[in-house]
């Protein structure tokens, strides 16, 4: 296999993305998108029997982002949307003066919808609105384009990207089951794409002091483990897939019940589609022709 460090990762991203004139945010080219297409129907032929899928708009319900506590743990990722509001005459007095001295930024206000940070926070409430689960408990396929106001833009650091999960809803057992189940299954996912990879336990980035105690708590209790994979480095691997746990946090929130009538625990894998697709290209490099059979098999690429 060929498990070459990724190399040039400046001209690699110059070859795939054109500049959109903001950090973080590119205008993929079709290179990038064949990388992306493959990976989406690779992914899909790992989905479980009776899996529901979803595919949520890049926005969502402010109040609920707020109710899933989002807000008090990464204030620092949201972006909200924002509009003016107000008469037509104010509302042409301040795009008027724009460019000039007035900012009609600074007359912005919240709207009810905020930019989705992650692909899984819609569904607690959809399934909790259906009443109780099935005996099996569920599993769910959710994609999204999700949005993070990052403090930097190294390679694979977006402030807008692709997310897909299976998430799974049920009993303590059925999700720590499901978890243990696709973190072996990553294995053989990246294996099969020769990628060179580590899984290692990992936290959020909880925001200020705080957080911190979050983070290390999180780790304590083995609540999320990542797949790494060298990107911009050997020695600063790049997540490119998230294994999740959230204990009750949110069926307790949402009232979601299992058939037993007991509160509902949650997990969720999450692929990050673009720097799953990134890595592919810093490893292998630019021309798919020249990527390792195996990995052009498992694409069609
Ligand atoms: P997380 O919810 O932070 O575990 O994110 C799930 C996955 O999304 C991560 O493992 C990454 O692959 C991807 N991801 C998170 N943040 C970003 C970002 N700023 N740019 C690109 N991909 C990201
Ligand atoms: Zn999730």
């Amino acid at each position: 296999m060929n498990y070459a460090a990724p190399t040039q990762i400046e001209s690699i991203v110059h070859a795939l993305f054109e500049p959109m004139g903001t950090g973080g945010v590119y205008a993929r080219t079709s290179r990038f998108e064949r990388a992306i297409d493959g990976l989406v129907g690779l992914i899909s032929r790992y989905r479980a029997p009776q899996t529901e899928v979803f595919k949520f708009p890049p926005v969502m319900s402010r109040k609920q982002l707020e109710r899933s506590g989002y807000l008090k743990s990464f204030p620092h990722l949201l972006g909200c949307v924002s509009c003016l509001h107000g008469q037509e005459t104010e509302i042409r007095a301040l795009v008027d003066g724009a460019g000039a001295s007035q900012d009609w930024a600074s007359a912005l206000s919240a709207t009810d919808l905020v930019l989705a940070p992650a692909a899984c926070y819609p569904l607690y409430p959809i399934v909790a609105a259906r009443g109780r689960l099935g005996e099996s408990g569920q599993q769910f396929d959710v994609t999204c384009d999700c949005f993070r106001h990052e403090s930097s833009y190294e390679a694979g650091r977006f402030q807008s990207f692709r997310m897909r999960e299976y998430v799974c809803i049920g009993s303590p057992e059925h999700v720590l089951a499901f978890r243990h189940d696709w973190m072996e299954r990553a294995k053989e996912f990246a294996d099969v794409l020769a990628l060179p990879y580590r899984i290692a336990s990992a936290s959020d980035p909880f925001f200020g002091r705080a957080g911190k105690l979050m983070a290390v708590s999180q780790v304590e209790q083995e609540l999320k483990f990542e797949l790494l994979i060298p990107v911009n480095s050997q020695q600063n691997p790049t997540a490119c897939m998230s294994f999740n746990y959230h204990r009750d946090h949110f069926g307790t929130t949402w009232g979601i019940e299992t058939a037993a009538g007991n509160v509902a625990h949650t997990g969720c894998v999450a692929f990050g589609m673009d720097r799953l697709a990134l890595a592919l290209f810093a490893t292998h490099g630019i021309d798919l022709q020249k990527w390792p059979k195996s990995a052009r098999e498992a694409l069609s690429v």
